[in-house]
């Protein structure tokens, strides 16, 4: 059991160029404009992967989509926070690669999704992380975390309005198949067990649930990592389920995501059958007992009120499908909020729901635009809560989480840029990369050049003192 845990989220967004011209509108490829949106971090980083002050990491891959990773985030506010820095971010990113093409010549609008499939059937990811003991079986672990996964989507599906005109829960959905494996792109699994902790591989495990939709609703997003979070505490606390194994994971995500009653009837390996919601409700009520029990004792004080507002909240959507009324929730989670939106657009202009006004209705869902996205707009009608301030997220724009490893490599990078000496970080390295003025370099107290983090919880090292001082031999030699 582990009292403290370290959570990330990565979201990978959808860009999207139209050239303003005469008559016609262009799009530009869109390796080519995440390649625009990426020349001011070029220009700042050198590089188009970069850790920022706040101690996360933005970057483009192969493809063409933008990334922006959260710190590491021992918090749940810390983490909605971190996590909405990442739209302002790339939502800047876009913005100066509007005005650098303006400057050239070019008039063109630039969109950002925060969503998880293009118009090409695409699909991309928003990653959670979670760490877990070593001592977990990853097996057993996956064998309860799956059946959650494929119903969760009752309350952490984006929503998705399917080519055919049918509206699904989840976009991911569509594009999921295995339930654990180590590849990421050819098998699409629902979690990847590549082993990389990213912190002491004798201790530590990085679960990497790559099934999950992006979500553009705070709430959502808090819902979906506590309850994760609850369960895996379940998990670990050693408590049984009852047989939940689904007999075909990639069928029932599916299932699952078609139905918007949660009343879809999902297989056992055993051969019996239970719905959607049943499943939750057996989550449900085995966290609510878990979380009454002795073994909640060992949940981190900061964590408690916030695992404690899910599990009501958790318990209320159940209820909500129980009746078949979600409509009150549509301040809240996403798929409730954008079915409205199209319901009433749809039957306000009397369109089919396969008429492409509506598809692109749904994809403006998901932009992140402040001032032109439906969401943002919808924040400031009072239609769509939020959970953290604007005050908040300047703070994890500025300033990484206080209680984990983000803190110290924070540190570094301000003192290494300070100083104008080259250096790479990553999860768990911070590095010097500069050689050293000859004078100094065998000197008998020769400077650390490099630190290895692997506790992610450590917010105070003296060898990263020693690293940071360091740095001022660079400068005295200047
Ligand atoms: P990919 O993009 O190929 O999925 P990845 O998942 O290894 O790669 P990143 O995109 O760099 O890597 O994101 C790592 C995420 O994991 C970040 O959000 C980070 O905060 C989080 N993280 C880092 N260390 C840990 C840890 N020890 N346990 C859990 N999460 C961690
Ligand atoms: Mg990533
Ligand atoms: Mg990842």
């Amino acid at each position: 059991m582990i009292i403290r845990r370290i959570r990330g989220l990565e979201t990978e967004f959808g860009v999207l160029c139209v050239q303003r011209g005469e008559g016609q509108r262009r799009r530009l490829g869109a390796d080519e404009v995440a390649r625009q949106l990426f020349r001011s971090v070029v220009a700042w980083g050198k590089s188009s992967n970069v850790f920022l002050d706040n101690g996360g990491r933005l970057y483009l891959d192969v493809g063409s989509h933008p990334e922006y990773a959260t710190a590491e985030c021992d918090t749940f506010t810390d983490l909605i926070a971190q996590d909405r820095v990442g739209e302002i971010l790339v939502q800047e990113l876009a913005e100066q690669a509007r005005e650098r093409l303006a400057d050239e010549g070019t008039e063109a609008d630039i969109f950002v999704f925060k969503n998880n499939v293009d118009s090409h059937g695409n699909s991309y990811g928003c990653h959670e992380n979670y760490l877990v003991s070593r001592d977990l079986d990853l097996a057993d672990q996956a064998e309860l975390l799956i059946p959650f996964l494929v119903t969760r989507q009752l309350y952490a599906g984006a929503g998705h309005l399917g080519p055919d005109g049918g509206f699904q829960l989840s976009q991911r959905a569509e594009h999921m198949w295995d339930p654990v494996s180590s590849a990421t792109t050819r098998t699409r699994p629902m979690i990847n067990t590549r082993d990389e902790p990213h912190a002491d591989p004798a201790r530590f495990r990085r679960l990497h649930v790559i099934v999950g939709d992006s979500n553009m609703s705070e709430t959502v997003t808090w819902l979906k990592v506590t309850t994760a979070d609850l369960v895996l505490r379940l998990i670990e606390s050693g408590a049984l389920l009852g047989d939940l194994t689904l007999d075909v994971p990639g069928r029932a995500i599916r299932e699952v995501s078609h139905d918007l009653t949660g009343r879809a009837v999902l297989t056992l390996a055993s051969g019996r059958t239970i719905s959607a919601l049943d499943v939750q409700r057996r989550f449900h009520a085995a966290c609510q007992a878990f979380f009454e029990t002795g073994d909640a004792e060992e949940i981190s004080a900061a964590d408690r009120p916030d695992l404690e507002a899910a599990l009501e909240l958790w318990g209320d959507v159940l209820d909500a499908f129980e009746s078949d009324d979600l409509e009150s929730f549509a301040d809240r989670l996403d798929w409730v909020a954008k079915r409205r939106l199209l319901t009433q657009f749809a039957e306000r202009h009397d369109l089919p729901w396969t008429d492409a006004r509506l598809a692109e209705l749904a994809l403006r869902y998901h932009d992140i635009h402040p001032e032109r996205g439906i969401v943002p707009t919808m924040v400031r009608r009072g239609a769509m809560r939020r959970l953290v301030t604007d005050a908040q997220v300047e703070q994890a724009r500025a300033e990484p989480p206080a209680t984990t490893r983000a803190h110290l490599r924070s540190r570094f990078l301000a003192a290494a840029r300070a100083a104008g000496v080259e250096h790479s970080v990553d999860w768990v390295n911070l590095r010097i990369l500069e050689q050293p003025a000859r004078r100094w370099a065998d000197a008998p107290s020769m400077s650390p050049r490099q630190v290895l983090l692997t506790d992610p919880f450590t917010t105070e090292d003296r060898r990263v003192d020693d690293l940071i001082d360091s740095l001022q031999q660079f400068e005295q030699d200047r």
